[in-house]
């Protein structure tokens, strides 16, 4: 079972900001701004590659709802899925990262040269 179905069966904690029935919203364990939130669906996707569109559609109504529910929707906020290994994914469970809480910098995407070979 993967990291993310642990969290969602409760047997790894995490700090939980919204659950419903079909998706979980946490603390990030290692945050990167001041509000750095994971929301995932229930139902294990290895990435956005993989989702239906309709839980995608529900999935935008539970980030619509966490934003609220810290506070951010009028202040701004980033929201970001990585995709493999040149997205940069590290745990093989669909994530969607709620970044806010102060004014994200833009850019540094890569270390390598943007103008290199893709
Ligand atoms: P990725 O790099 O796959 O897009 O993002 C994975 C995220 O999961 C990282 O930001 C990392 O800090 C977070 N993470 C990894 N392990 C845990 C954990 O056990 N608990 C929580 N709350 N976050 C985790
Ligand atoms: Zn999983």
């Amino acid at each position: 079972m993967c990291l993310f179905c642990k969290i969602i069966k409760k047997e790894i904690p995490s700090n939980i900001i919204l659950e419903n029935d079909n998706f979980l919203a946490f603390h990030d364990i290692n945050p990167k701004a001041p509000i750095h939130i994971l929301t995932i669906p229930k139902q294990h996707f290895n990435s956005f590659t993989d989702v239906t569109p309709e839980t995608m559609a529900q999935m935008t109504s539970f980030i619509q709802e966490v934003v609220k529910e810290v506070k951010i929707e009028e202040s701004g906020y980033r929201v970001i899925t990585n995709i493999g290994e040149n997205g940069g994914q590290e745990v093989p469970h669909l994530h969607f990262h709620i970044l806010g809480g102060t004014k994200l910098k833009w850019g540094h995407f890569s270390d390598s040269d943007p103008q290199g070979h893709f």
